[in-house]
């Protein structure tokens, strides 16, 4: 069991691709895990795996000691957070929360505001691995937030993730996490150029990715999505609609910091592209699919 584990009880909010198996993990780390999600079949996986599953918000969060949300987007997360029959008119007194979700670091930060004028600690803690990362528990997660929530919310992230850094305060966790999908974005997108180049030339693109993944052109990305690009293989992973949500969020931080990102910005709108032209739901390795249609090679 890990440390910190037992008699902490945990309520976890939005149980999809990323939530439901960081849950399952907190349950095989030992702690108490009831499990909320809209659409009420998600918590099947939660609930075979030991842990709880609750028909609302307040259901899940009455009585639990750390609450985590795990959502799709600041609205959504301000929803949970704020609403009526929400975290925040549930939650006990001195209960931390730690919202795992990516959103707007200035959603972040009032929101740590509103917990804290109830007496609740709150941190924002996204996370980067994808699926695989949230299944194995290796996730990379940056949280914001004081050093003592950071240190109280630490059991929780060390069941769930590999790298568990505090970058700063509230909302910090959410500016790393916006430069983060800068990278992974510009990355897939020269993985998706590299793959239509070569794929034109009519070289074996295994062959070729195996090469590039060996030297100073090797990625995560390319170790983790070549072969799926290859085969044109879309299943979700990490949506296009969230990373096109994601590339806005870093796009709006460059502009308040008065920073240029030219190549951020061209391909926010290759991700705005795939969103608009209907793909919104497949993963985001699908920009390699846009490239070939650009390049009239479908
Ligand atoms: P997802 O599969 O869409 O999961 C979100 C879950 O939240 C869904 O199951 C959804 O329920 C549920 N939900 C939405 N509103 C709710 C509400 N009001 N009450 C209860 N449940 C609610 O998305 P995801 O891929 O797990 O991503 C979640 C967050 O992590 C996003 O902010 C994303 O940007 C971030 N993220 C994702 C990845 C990745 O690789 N997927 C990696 C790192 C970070 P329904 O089933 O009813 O829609």
């Amino acid at each position: 069991m890990a440390e910190g584990a037992a008699m902490t009880r945990v309520g976890f909010i939005g149980l999809g691709i990323m939530g439901g198996p960081m849950a399952v993990n907190l349950v095989r780390a030992g702690f108490e895990v009831t499990g909320h999600n809209r659409t009420p079949s998600k918590t099947d996986r939660l609930v075979r795996a030991g842990g709880r599953a609750a028909g609302s918000v307040a259901e899940a969060v009455t009585g639990a000691d750390v609450v985590l949300t795990m959502l799709p987007d600041s609205p959504d997360v301000r929803g949970v957070v704020l609403g009526e029959g929400g975290v925040l008119a549930h939650a006990r007194e001195g209960a931390l929360l730690v919202d795992c979700s990516t959103i707007r670091p200035d959603v972040a930060r009032e929101l740590a505001e509103a917990a804290a004028e109830r007496g609740l600690a709150m941190l924002d803690a996204p996370v980067s691995g994808g699926e695989q990362g949230a299944v194995e528990g290796t996730l990379s997660i940056m949280a914001g937030g004081t050093a003592e929530a950071f240190e109280a919310a630490r059991p929780v992230l060390d069941a769930v993730g590999a790298t568990v850094v505090h970058v700063g305060p509230a909302g910090a966790g959410q500016t790393v996490k916006a430069a983060n999908q800068l990278i992974l974005a510009g990355t897939l997108e020269l993985v998706a150029e590299a793959l239509v180049f070569l794929e034109a030339h009519g070289l074996d693109t295994g062959t070729a990715f195996r090469v590039l993944a060996g030297g100073m052109a090797g990625s995560t990305v390319l170790d983790r999505k070549g072969a799926a690009m290859r085969a044109r293989e879309f299943t979700p992973g990490f949506r296009v609609a969230l990373h096109h949500k994601d590339l806005g969020i870093a796009l709006t931080a460059a502009r308040e910091a008065g920073v240029v990102i030219p190549l951020g910005a061209a391909v926010a709108q290759l991700m705005a592209a795939l969103d608009a032209q209907g793909h919104g739901g497949l993963d985001h390795s699908a920009l390699v699919q846009l490239v070939a249609r650009l390049s009239g090679r479908e």
